[in-house]
């Protein structure tokens, strides 16, 4: 059912590369996390998600000091080693300064277009639309210009109810996971949502569309295995995801930001582009790199974990991301204080070696069962 999705990524350059040809459009390369893909699409482009890969760090290190996360280490490394050549413009958002600073490395390095949607750190959405306005106009400029298409209502609209569809059908499919713990292994799970990072929507969603209609059908297996509930920026390295089948834990949701912080989303307002784009950013789940006054991350995490039925909390870490290392103290401590059992383990994209993150694993899942 999942061999679909495995094929994508194990082949992500031919997948990119043979639909680029079929779609005729520029392929834009989406940074983390939170750009709308609407606007790329409404504007005639190809979004691609960069959340980061397992390629050897050689030649980034020269412009990123070690102390930089492999999110954006590893997307640098790429793009050095012309292995994103078909990428013809990037889109970032300002969600830490890492991401920041590395949109000026690519304007000092690289002969390719770059747009910011800076995001604002305020107390109110008036504040924050007042400021989006500006920015939302630049962006979409930014990309009008690479693809030669403007943005219109109808564009607009085609690509918010694709986007919607998506989103729908990615939180179908959390469910199944929740409901039906065990019916879907974890490493497949994620294939199947790191699939779309690289395919266009309209065939992602009728990839999904056909994996779910297979999943409703079958029953959930009988299981007593550990449940959990994963929280960081990126799921990756998906290998890791093999450890979590072989001990057979069962992870019953995630707090990811290219996971179910994305899948959340509601359809973007493609009535008012500045209200769908602040709208998109902000709401509804929380997260360490957008500042929401409105909504307690605390309070979200702990009804996340009670509504999943998940018995611990594996914080899963990206050295060294410094917003998730910023909240993670405080979201640990709440979750002790009404017992809740939460570990981190640290890990990096371009680790090859699993060993010490399965005896984490293995160690967290035994005191659960305990
Ligand atoms: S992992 Fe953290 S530091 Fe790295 S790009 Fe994402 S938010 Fe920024």
């Amino acid at each position: 059912m999942f061999d679909q999705f495995h094929n994508v990524i194990s082949n992500v350059s031919e997948t990119i590369s043979t639909y680029e040809d079929q779609l005729g459009k520029p392929v834009i390369g989406v940074m983390p996390a939170y750009f709308p893909m609407e606007l790329i699409d409404a504007a005639g482009g190809y979004p691609v998600q960069l959340w980061g890969n397992n390629m050897p760090l050689q030649m980034a290190d020269t412009y990123l000091q070690s102390y930089c996360c492999t999110v954006a280490r590893s997307v640098l490394e790429l793009e050095m080693k012309g292995g994103a050549n078909m990428v013809k413009a990037y889109a970032f958002t300002s969600i830490c300064d890492t991401l920041i600073n590395l949109r000026e490395i690519y304007r000092r390095l690289f002969d390719k277009p770059t747009f910011e949607l800076a995001i604002p750190s305020t107390q109110t959405a008036q504040a924050r639309r007042k400021y989006l306005k500006d920015i939302v106009d630049s962006v979409t400029n930014g990309l009008e210009n690479v693809t030669g298409k403007k943005i219109t209502q109808k564009s607009l609209k085609e690509a918010s109810e694709i986007y919607a569809r998506s989103r729908e059908l990615h939180r179908k499919l959390y469910d199944i996971r929740q409901t039906k713990p065990g019916l879907i292994k974890n490493y497949d799970f994620y294939a199947a949502l790191k699939a779309g990072f690289f395919l266009p929507r309209t065939e992602h969603n009728d990839m999904l569309q056909s994996l779910i209609q297979k999943l409703e059908e079958l029953a959930a297996p009988t299981s007593n295995r550990p449940k959990i509930l994963m929280s960081g920026m990126v799921f990756d390295p998906i290998q890791t995801y093999k450890i979590f089948d072989e001990i057979d834990v069962h992870i019953v949701d995630d707090d990811f930001a290219n996971g179910w912080r994305t899948a959340s989303k509601s359809e973007f307002n493609y009535e008012d582009i500045y209200e769908g784009v602040t709208e998109y950013i902000f709401n509804p789940s929380p997260c360490c790199c957008v500042y929401n006054p409105d909504i307690d991350r605390h309070d979200y995490l702990l009804k996340k974990v009670k509504s999943s039925g998940a018995q611990g909390v594996i914080f899963w870490y990206v050295k060294f991301c410094e917003p998730d290392a910023f909240d993670q103290p405080q979201l640990i401590a709440k979750l002790k204080q009404e017992g809740i059992p939460a570990t981190t383990i640290e890990i990096e994209l371009s680790m090859t070696n699993f060993d010490s993150v399965k005896t984490r694993i293995n160690a967290f899942c035994e005191m659960l069962e305990e």
